[in-house]
């Protein structure tokens, strides 16, 4: 249920109805857009259906949300949300002007290693940094990770660079030591319907980026995203990389429609992962700069040093000279669309 408020509402309505709405038991979520602001009710509908909530002092109108997911829908807040990382002296930003790019491994594999790349993409631009510490592989026998000792290694990166960090949780078991380093979580495609981890990492204080699933729809994306914030965890983005068809060609066929479709349908950022998406190295960059134009609000891209030696994904791994010039044309592609980087 949405409260859409007149422009002339003041403070005092809001907290008034905010009141109402947690001594009804529901929570409610203020967004306040350009245009108008917006209260959104979570919680069940039926508490609230028999409330007059259209007579209370400041309210245009009350709308319920027909979609089949509610508190991740455009309509909900009614403007684009904007999602936040601290890091020191700052935060990067999510779902503003600028595309958000994030870099590095797909593992951690050793100190040398995580730290010569950390530098090297920051030194290209790239706001934040990626690196698996708990790899779901597909394969039990393959390189499973370094675990704890990965995330340490990834919080002396941060240290090393200023870069916010960004690892894969996979277990609700390891969520507790994975928020003791990094400074956002990542499900990944295998657990996008994992319900347990989502509601876990719903109560999380730290943001989530929500990978879609290799058979997941749009729409299954957006219900799992949904039980994020269900648990009071609005800080989101959603991750386009690539979905199984019948091309075995490509890694995954790289949804592109996702982008606009997504836009719309939620105020949560996109980001665009087109390794996962396309898996074929030289066809990265291109996927990476069509993914800007269609409007995503970052981009991660694999980047490795020594790709030959890498422990996982080595074969779709940038060169960090070739990340550097990826962001040049992704800065070039960025200002003819409105954006920048
Ligand atoms: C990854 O980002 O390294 C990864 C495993 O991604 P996905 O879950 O999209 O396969
Ligand atoms: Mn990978």
């Amino acid at each position: 249920m949405i409260i859409i408020l007149r422009p002339s509402a003041t403070e005092e309505n809001i907290r008034h109805i905010t009141e109402k709405i947690a001594e009804w038991g529901l929570k409610s979520e203020v967004s306040r857009g350009e245009q108008r602001t917006v209260i959104g009710i979570i919680g069940p509908e039926d508490r609230v259906r028999e409330k007059p909530l259209a007579a209370f002092p400041g309210v245009e109108s009350v709308t319920p949300v027909l979609k089949p997911y509610k508190l991740v829908s455009y309509e909900f807040r009614g403007t684009p949300s904007k999602v936040s990382v601290p890091v020191k002296n700052g935060k990067v930003e999510f779902g503003g002007k600028p595309i958000i790019v994030i870099s590095g491994p797909c593992s951690v594999e050793s100190r040398e290693q995580i730290i010569q790349i950390a530098k090297q993409v920051k030194k290209a631009g790239a706001h934040m940094l990626r690196g698996g510490a708990f790899k779901p592989r597909t394969s039990p026998y393959t390189f499973q990770g370094l675990g704890e000792e990965g995330l340490k290694l990834l919080a002396e990166a941060r240290e090393a660079t200023g870069l916010p960090v960004i690892t894969e949780v996979m277990d609700t078991k390891d969520l507790s030591v994975i928020e003791k380093y990094a400074d956002m979580l990542q499900v990944g495609a295998r657990n996008m319907q994992n319900f347990a981890l989502l509601k876990e990492v719903g109560r999380s204080r730290l943001p989530v980026m929500l990978k879609r699933g290799m058979s997941a729809t749009i729409k299954d994306l957006l219900l799992s995203a949904e039980y994020i914030l269900n648990e009071g965890n609005f800080n989101v983005i959603l991750c386009e990389r690539g979905i199984r068809t019948f091309e075995t060609y490509t890694r995954n066929t790289l949804d592109l429609n996702a982008i606009p479709v997504l836009k719309r349908e939620t105020h949560l950022p996109v980001v665009v992962d087109p390794t996962h998406g396309i898996g074929l190295k030289d066809h990265i960059p291109v996927m990476a700069l069509a993914a800007v134009a269609a409007g995503a609000d970052a981009i991660m891209v694999e980047t490795h040093h020594l790709p030959e030696n890498a422990l996982s994904d080595g074969e779709q791994a940038l060169l960090p000279e070739e990340f550097e010039l990826l962001m040049k044309r992704m800065r070039a592609v960025a200002e003819a669309v409105g954006r920048s980087i």
